[in-house]
């Protein structure tokens, strides 16, 4: 019976990373990969052109990543524009973000090197096997068995489940008595009906807020469920966890006072400032006949400057770009990403209690756990780096 030295669970973003760091060892390294291609997700990334990171320093990315501290000693250790540039990927930056100067998801994927490390695809694990209380393999959906002297757990957050990540490895690792946050959408657009006539119209420069002091600012979208763009999508995540009421600010750079002195001398200022559909929308609210300073001053506050989304939900996880929770980061060596009581078990990627916002940092975590997990291996198995 062959015997692996890992066999990694989930040929994504995260696993890609561990084997490309190992196949210039020895060691026998084999990808399950449950679906019929590698790097499903990596080429839905950034609508296919890939933000494969940001430009933030270590203590930007500590901040943009929830449970950022987690990957503290990695910001530091790993380079991962040098390891791009070591795999002939040149980058190109817009703002703060770095795409592939090819604008290709597929050539992300592609600079991975991997061909020494045996790859099975249509390949999906069941269940780990356990032999003596030590975890010793894993069993295929068709009953194959697979052993190794070590597991890397990369299958992915439980969106976009098309993509192969599907959660089916979350429920495994909870039937072993690995511990798991709750899971919730993040990076998810919103469900509002009230502006379903909207549907299609987008508004520049809107801020949206709520109590807890998250605020984005953006383009927003009116969809024909709701609301999108970046700054509903950024939101999103704090919508999920129960974060309400989220409000909406139309128009930022005029405070509550510049806007009521305009409208009180010229009811008819606000139609300059939004387009025609929207300023009929909000007009429907305004008090028409004569109105009072009162009224008007009501008008800006509670429809303008803080439009409260009531009832606001976001589309379920399988619509979110990423799934916030997963495996417990208490139960996990920050140093190895080991499971701290499994201990020839590691997990790397999305699957983990971490999640970013928009703008590379969900691959970053990935790149980063990728490269925990192989260099615990390569440690484990006595490999010095050069
Ligand atoms: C539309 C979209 C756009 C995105 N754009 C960006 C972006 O531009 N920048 C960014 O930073 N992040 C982006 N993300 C998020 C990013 O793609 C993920 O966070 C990242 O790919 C996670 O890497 P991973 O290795 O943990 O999981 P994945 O890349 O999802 O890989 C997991 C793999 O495991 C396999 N698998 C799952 N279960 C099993 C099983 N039981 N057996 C065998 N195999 C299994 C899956 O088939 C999959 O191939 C985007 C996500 C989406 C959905």
């Amino acid at each position: 019976m062959e015997k692996y030295d890992l066999i990694i669970i989930g040929g994504g973003s995260s696993g890609l990373m561990i084997a490309d760091r190992l196949n210039d060892t020895k060691l026998k390294v084999l990808i399950l990969e449950g679906s019929k291609r590698i790097g499903t997700k990596l080429l839905m990334t950034g609508n296919g052109r890939c933000n494969v990171l940001s430009s933030d320093s270590a203590s930007e990315l500590e901040i943009a990543i929830h449970n950022g501290r987690f990957l503290r000693s990695a910001y530091h250790k790993y380079d991962l524009h040098k390891f791009f540039k070591q795999h002939k990927l040149p980058l190109k930056q817009e703002n703060r973000r770095l795409y592939p100067a090819s604008e290709r998801a597929k050539d992300v994927v592609e600079a991975f090197k991997i061909h020494n490390v045996k790859l099975k695809k249509s390949c999906k694990v069941d269940d780990l096997i356990f032999k003596d209380g030590r975890l010793v393999g894993v069993k295929t959906k068709e009953g194959e068995e697979f052993y190794g002297k070590n597991i890397a757990v990369c299958a992915g957050g439980k969106s976009y489940p098309q993509s192969g990540s599907d959660g089916s490895m979350h429920r495994i690792l909870k039937k072993h008595g690995v511990k798991l946050t709750e899971i919730y959408p993040s990076e998810v657009a919103l469900m509002y009906p009230d502006f379903v006539e909207l549907s299609g119209l987008a508004l520049q420069d809107v801020r949206m807020f709520n109590s807890k002091k998250r605020e984005y600012s953006g383009d927003l979208l009116f969809t024909h469920k709701g609301l999108s763009g970046p700054l509903s999508i950024s939101m999103g995540e704090f919508v999920a966890r129960g974060e309400n009421p989220t409000y909406l600010d139309f128009l930022p750079k005029l405070t509550e006072d510049q806007i009521f002195d305009k409208l009180w001398n010229n009811h008819k200022f606000l139609e300059d400032k939004f387009p025609k559909r929207f300023y009929q929308h909000i007009m429907q609210y305004f008090p028409h006949a004569n109105p009072n300073k009162k009224e008007i001053r009501k008008f800006v506050t509670n429809k303008i400057k803080r439009y409260e989304l009531v009832d606001i939900k976001t589309f379920p996880i399988q619509y979110a770009f990423t799934t916030a929770g997963g495996v417990s980061l208490k139960e996990v060596s920050p140093k190895t990403c080991q499971h701290k009581k499994i201990d020839n078990l590691y997990i790397a990627g999305e699957i983990l209690d971490l999640h970013g916002e928009i703008g590379g940092y969900n691959l970053m975590v990935a790149w980063y756990t990728g490269m925990i997990v192989a260099d615990a291996i390569k440690e484990k198995f006595g490999i010095i780096e050069e």
